[in-house]
């Protein structure tokens, strides 16, 4: 089993639901400084297999639009930077002086959406419904992770660092 079916099989294993956020990976591939890391990382298998697999297990994958500001958002107060480059690797909130690892922020922003029930559709295009619970999910960005047509490999979790590192590891 490759590294992206074990990654896959063990989100799924362990939590009920999964958010992806999608990305513009057609614009991360004409980012020279991404595209390397991007085109490796497989986003879209990796996501078809969180897809199938959810399913095996009972559990759902949601997708997040990728107009969702998961990493300009504060997971604290709501506010919003209106930049923030991909180096900056710790959010900052000028608003509430929250001051959380960026992946981290994006995937607690990520789990509220998901909890919210705003995001539309499952990965299949189906409709989910809202009201799910959860823990944080995990995010990650082009350059440390996985992409295809999905950027963020997110799963409740209640040891979101944990996970995080886990993730990264076995994608660097
Ligand atoms: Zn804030």
């Amino acid at each position: 089993m490759s590294v992206r079916a074990r990654f896959a099989t063990h989100l799924a294993a362990r939590y009920e639901a999964i958010v992806v956020e999608d990305l513009n990976v057609t614009g991360m591939l004409a980012d020279r400084r991404l595209a390397r890391a991007v085109s490796d990382a497989g986003f879209g298998t990796v996501r078809r297999m969180l897809d199938y697999k959810t399913g095996w297990n009972g559990g759902r994958l949601i997708v997040a639009d990728r107009w969702f500001p998961s990493s300009k958002t504060c997971s604290g107060c709501g506010g919003r930077k209106p930049s923030l480059t991909l180096s900056e690797r710790t959010y900052r909130c000028d608003a509430c002086g929250l001051t959380l690892g960026r992946d981290v922020n994006a995937a607690i922003n990520l789990r509220d959406l998901a909890a919210s029930g705003a995001e539309s559709q499952n990965a299949c295009g189906g409709d989910v419904r809202p009201g799910l619970a959860g823990q944080p999910p995990v995010k990650q960005e082009p350059g440390t992770a996985t992409a295809d047509q999905t950027g963020t490999a997110a799963a409740q979790a209640t040891a979101t660092r944990t996970a995080d590192t886990h993730i990264r590891s076995q994608f660097r």
